[in-house]
């Protein structure tokens, strides 16, 4: 594809001023350039097409299937973006709501928040939410905050937290950044965290655990009551990593398992797309113990009216205002769309076609783990690493037949790890579509794998040198 200013040509011109009826008035020679400035000069029509055809470079969830494990990067309802773009949403000033004069004017923005927070701590079972964390990452790096300030406040001279080997690479980084020494927990041969390692890393210094559940081999941790009752022996607590919770909204709630602290990924369970660095929201949610220290200023509502208060012992603020305020917009829209119901079915159908597909491909690669997946599932591209086809060949295969990889060499507890989930709107049409790809693929791994080594070949761009990339940081060359 040529860049734009490629396409310019002397003279084209995309708009044309009427002939001046005014006298003109000329600007002081020192404010004015030299030369004239370089900018395409282009008609209405290139610029149109140069930008069309730009956005059909990127794949996207609304072009093809996106399995990219614990990313759930899954179809987002265009109600949710409709709602959001209301003017009443999108173009209110946050001062209205920080003066009080003010305040009766967002009213109806301040009752979203209220209602949003409200419904999440329901979902979820927690006491409390604060809408403010604007990433995952930053809903674990306040739920680690919250979790120094309880220890803090009751003295407890506590400064470990222990990570299982499978978490996400933000929960040790949130921790670490949070001011804790970061101790991490194995797994067991069958994909789950061991309860012996757990007993074996727990003494008085553990201020907490953080488990993801389902956790990134996409298990359920059936001893996640142990664990938290183990923990609460010492005033340890456990914090929940909710980027999963698509697995399980309606079938179980965190608080009920003996969470006591919790983040949400808005951008991947309710209603706002996920990928390519957008806005995102993390809310923070808490049992009773941490209630007093989250961030402030809060939602409240007496008597019909909303009004701001800061818990007596906040943590004080981690983002401006309500944190990404039209995120929190999409997710009571997905939210009250789907209704309880709606939720609950929603996990079935991402755990059901995650089984699916489970189904279909353990006979073609090897399972990571035997049995129990949830929402996506697990395998290991090692045997076919072996005959020279690694897992980021496979990978980069299906983008010839137009569909995503899945996320690739995580959890790093597997080897050439495939890690797939095809959440929850995916017809079985597009599930087959794709195993019958990676069949195909695991095929030609063993009759002529260096087809596979040049994959792709019908995309903008073919295999990219990714060491080079990320080390030589020039997007202009
Ligand atoms: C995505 C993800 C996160 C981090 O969320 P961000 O919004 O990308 O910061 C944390 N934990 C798990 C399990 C995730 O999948």
């Amino acid at each position: 594809m040529q860049l734009i200013f490629e396409k310019s040509r002397p003279g084209r011109r995309a708009a044309q001023f009427d002939a001046l009826d005014v006298p003109e008035a000329s600007l002081p020679p020192a404010l004015c350039r030299a030369e004239p400035a370089e900018l395409p000069e282009v008609s209405e029509l290139d610029v149109v097409r140069h930008f069309t055809q730009l956005s059909q470079q990127n794949f996207g969830v609304d072009s093809n299937f996106y399995p990219l494990g614990s990313c759930t990067m899954k179809y987002n309802p265009k109600l949710a973006e409709a709602v959001a773009a209301y003017p009443g949403f999108s173009e209110l000033h946050p001062h209205l709501s920080t003066c009080p004069a003010f305040r009766g004017l967002c009213q109806g923005a301040l009752e979203l928040v209220y209602e949003t927070e409200q419904a999440l701590a329901e979902i979820a079972g927690m006491r409390k939410v604060s809408l403010q964390p604007i990433a995952g990452a930053h809903g674990e790096l306040t739920g680690a905050l919250l979790m120094a300030a309880y220890h803090r406040d009751k003295g407890n001279a506590k400064d470990t937290m222990l990570v299982p080997d499978s978490a996400h690479g933000t929960n040790p980084a949130s921790a670490a950044i949070a001011g804790f020494k970061v101790v991490q927990v194995a797994s067991a041969a069958d994909g789950t965290i061991r309860l012996d390692a757990v007993k074996e890393a727990l003494n008085e210094s553990v201020a907490g655990l953080m488990l993801t559940c389902p956790n990134t081999h996409g298990l359920f941790e059936p001893r996640v009551r142990e664990i938290a009752d183990l923990l609460h022996e010492s005033d340890a607590l456990l914090y929940y990593d909710g980027a999963n919770l698509n697995a399980i909204m309606g079938h179980a709630r965190p608080g009920d398992l003996g969470f006591d602290v919790m983040h949400f990924n808005l951008h991947k369970t309710f209603g706002t797309p996920h990928g390519m660095g957008g806005p995102g929201s993390g809310p923070v949610g808490v049992g009773e113990r941490l209630e007093a220290f989250l961030p402030g200023p809060r939602v409240v509502c007496e008597g019909g009216r909303y009004d701001l208060e800061t818990p007596a012992k906040s943590i004080g603020k981690v983002a401006a205002f309500f944190g990404n305020f039209l995120i929190a917009v999409r997710a009571c829209a997905y939210i009250r769309h789907l209704g309880g119901p709606g939720l609950k079915e929603a996990s079935e159908n991402a755990v059901l076609n995650a089984n699916y597909v489970f189904a279909r491909l353990k006979g073609t690669y090897q399972p990571a783990f035997e049995s129990g997946f949830m929402h996506e599932c697990v395998f290991s591209a090692a045997p076919q690493a072996k005959a020279g086809v690694r897992a980021l060949d496979i990978a980069k295969a299906l983008l010839d037949y137009g569909l995503h990889a899945p996320t690739v060499y995580f959890p790093l507890t597997v080897r050439e790890s495939l890690m797939i989930e095809p959440t929850e709107t995916e017809s079985k049409d597009t599930l087959d579509a794709f195993c019958d790809a990676m069949i195909e693929i695991a095929g030609k791994a063993e009759s002529d794998p260096d087809s596979l080594h040049a994959a792709p070949r019908t995309m903008p761009v073919g295999r990219l040198d990714e060491v080079r990339a990320a080390r030589q940081l020039d997007c202009s060359c």
